[in-house]
């Protein structure tokens, strides 16, 4: 089977001027996850970051992306709408988006939704439990028990203005009380799409071993599938009409 390539793309800006956040992830978000993608044989990682040229998603690189992992927080408004729409016309084409944490508010994340994606949130550095609501999912695959915790995240509750997702693989719970639905799965056309909650910039929520999973399990979910070509518009009887 062909490497499924992938290309993460952070809009490394927090890393660059929070301390709190470049000791945790002193060469950005984007390098750690592409690193325990890299140990995969299966997948061929490349990086992109907002201040890149074209925001490093030039045409040929999404020519070149099966599955687009996204993580966006402060700069949200700095993405080129232009880019923007292309990324979402390639997801519709096919190709995989996975948002991760506080990309539930990036323009493509909320242009795929079509709401407002909006949310409780509170940064006290609390347990979060995540729960496995669909354990046959394949985004669950391999983990070993129906929960896994991250000590220390950002919350995010309910209610997350979402469509209600297609597949729902993980609910989170947090020590404040609240609960998000944390693992969510859709499909737009040709291309899926899925939520991962968990991620916060100062948390070091991505070097733990299920997060990372998730993400790999989530990356091979997303594949393009290469069914039947979609076609649109005026469309020819198959068979003569009386
Ligand atoms: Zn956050």
């Amino acid at each position: 089977m062909a490497d499924i390539r992938v290309t993460v793309w952070n809009e490394f800006r927090h890393e660059k001027i929070h301390e709190s956040v470049s000791k945790v992830y002193p060469d950005g978000i984007h390098q750690v996850i592409a690193g325990f993608l890299q140990e995969e044989d299966d997948l061929q990682v490349r990086t992109a970051v907002l201040d890149d040229p074209e925001h490093g998603l030039s045409d040929e690189v999404l020519d070149n992306t099966d599955v687009l992992v996204w993580w966006g927080h402060m700069a949200h408004g700095d993405v080129d709408d232009a880019v923007v729409a292309k990324v979402v016309r390639r997801v519709w084409s096919g190709m995989g988006f996975i948002a991760l944490h506080s990309s539930h508010f990036s323009k493509v994340f909320k242009s795929l939704m079509g709401t407002s994606c909006d949310l409780k949130w509170r940064a006290e550095n609390e347990k979060e439990r995540i729960w496995v609501v669909e354990p046959s999912h394949p985004i669950a695959a391999g983990l070993e028990q129906e929960y896994f915790e991250v000590p220390e995240e950002e919350m995010y509750g309910e209610r997350f203005d979402i469509p209600a997702p297609e597949e729902l693989v993980f609910i989170s719970w947090f020590a404040g009380g609240n609960v998000v639905r944390s693992g969510c799965c859709y499909r737009r056309n040709q291309g899926k799409v899925f939520y991962f909650r968990p991620g916060h910039e100062t948390c070091p929520t991505f070097f733990q071993s299920e997060v990372q999973l998730v993400i790999k399990n989530a990356i091979r979910w997303a594949v393009p599938n290469r069914g039947p070509k979609v076609t649109f518009g005026r469309s020819q009887p198959l068979e003569p009409l009386s």
